[in-house]
């Protein structure tokens, strides 16, 4: 991953410090944490074409870096014009940070079991905007690209190595939920100790 500029590893020097001295407290780690992926975000300049490649069919999330100690990742998460997630958790602590384009977040509540799932709360993210889930907090969303004729890209640092990290997809009616692993879009050029099955969406 030397390609990433000096911006970028700066951020990782930042975030890498933060994480050690926060540990897993999400009261420091989220605000903390949003001032620096604010910084990287600030512009973009930064994000090399290759980590920025959208596909026809699907959302793209490329890993840019893993701790090695699993203890946060960071992915480029790359929407085709009109592109959508379907609703899902992440179990760990993340935060979103915008860089091109823009992204409808819409968040959910489980409801009781076999009801359909209720909406709480949406948001629009323009470039330069950070905004965080949490397992505490609420960490259920579906997020589509806010525009239907252009690439949108956020950068997401997650509380783990998010692309083997096991979660949930949910169905609006019912809330059932699906088990999923995402895996990355550039696994070939990942190299991870972890030997979880993947399945991308
Ligand atoms: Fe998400």
């Amino acid at each position: 991953m030397n390609i990433l500029s000096g911006r970028f590893q700066k951020f990782i020097r930042n975030f890498t410090q933060l994480i050690d001295t926060a540990g897993g407290d999400e009261s420091l780690l989220i605000p903390r944490g949003k001032v620096i992926l604010s910084q990287l975000v600030a512009a973009d300049d930064w994000l090399p074409d290759r980590y920025a490649q959208p596909h026809p069919q699907y959302y793209q999330q490329y890993l840019l870096h893993a701790d090695p100690s699993d203890r946060f990742s960071v992915v480029s998460f790359v929407w085709g014009p009109g592109q959508k997630t379907p609703i899902h958790n992440h179990t760990v602590w993340g935060l979103i940070g915008m860089l091109r384009g823009g992204e409808h977040a819409e968040n959910f509540c489980l409801g009781a079991e076999g009801r359909p799932m209720q909406a709480c709360g949406a948001q629009q993210l323009r470039p330069g905007v950070v905004e965080s889930v949490s397992p505490i907090t609420g960490d259920i969303h579906r997020v589509s690209n806010l525009f239907e004729d252009r690439v949108s890209i956020s950068i997401h640092v997650y509380g783990g190595n998010i692309g083997r990290v096991c979660r949930d997809v949910f169905d609006p009616q019912s809330g059932t939920r699906k088990p999923f692993v995402s895996g990355y879009s550039n696994e070939g050029e990942v190299c991870t100790t972890s030997a979880a099955p993947l399945r991308v969406l």
